[in-house]
């Protein structure tokens, strides 16, 4: 399972099985639900315990199973409701297993999102501030040009790249405007708690 989880996340992160790249957002992390924060991969190690249970619940009809009782309770669920329904969906159980955590904010924005699939990763990077920046990639190389090579004026951190700067700031306008919408484009921040509360779709 080990070596399962890495080649998915060098996969992810490098496109092939090398590992060359630090990964910008934790595992754990990237396994949440969407609307979590996360982008809904497969936690392999629960879905395994998940399906391990398969096995059990068909044994644990007979529930008078002392040790059964017993591993149902550790992997933290109740008999009553482990035996309530007719068939066993794996996908249930595993839902039932993980954590339950806060939805984020701007969940809509990558929830039920139809566009390519490069664009959402580039912008679910960019939701956790992990976006590759000239200033984010300064972190590691002091002597790097953070300039915004659009402009050729400011530094190059999200704010300024997506919405501050001149160059990127009139195309937003240009969209705000086909759109109908009248308003002045805002920072990072703002707009994405304008879009978070304005995206249609359901809120999942
Ligand atoms: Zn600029």
């Amino acid at each position: 399972m080990q070596k399962i989880e890495q080649l998915c996340r060098r996969f992810l992160w490098n496109g092939n099985n090398e590992c060359s790249k630090k990964a910008l957002i934790t595992w754990d992390k990237i396994c949440l639900p969407k609307s979590a924060g996360g982008l809904n991969i497969v936690d392999i190690y629960t879905w395994n315990k998940a399906a391990i249970l398969k096995h059990l619940w068909n044994l644990c009809k007979k529930k008078d199973r002392l040790w059964v009782q017993w591993y149902l309770e550790e992997a933290g669920v109740t008999t009553d409701e482990f035996l309530k329904g007719e068939k066993y969906a794996i996908k249930t159980v595993y839902n039932k297993m993980r954590d339950k955590h806060p939805k984020v904010q701007w969940r809509k924005l990558i929830c039920n999102n139809q566009g390519c699939p490069k664009w959402l990763f580039i912008l679910y990077l960019t939701l956790h501030d992990r976006l590759y920046t000239k200033m984010r990639l300064k972190k590691w190389n002091t002597g790097y040009d953070t300039t915004c090579a659009l402009c050729d004026s400011e530094e190059e951190d999200i704010q300024h790249l997506l919405f501050k700067c001149p160059n990127t700031s009139q195309v937003w306008q240009k969209i705000l405007d086909w759109q109908g919408i009248q308003r002045q484009t805002m920072g990072w921040k703002e707009e994405v708690e304008w879009a978070g509360k304005n995206a249609s779709g359901n809120s999942a």
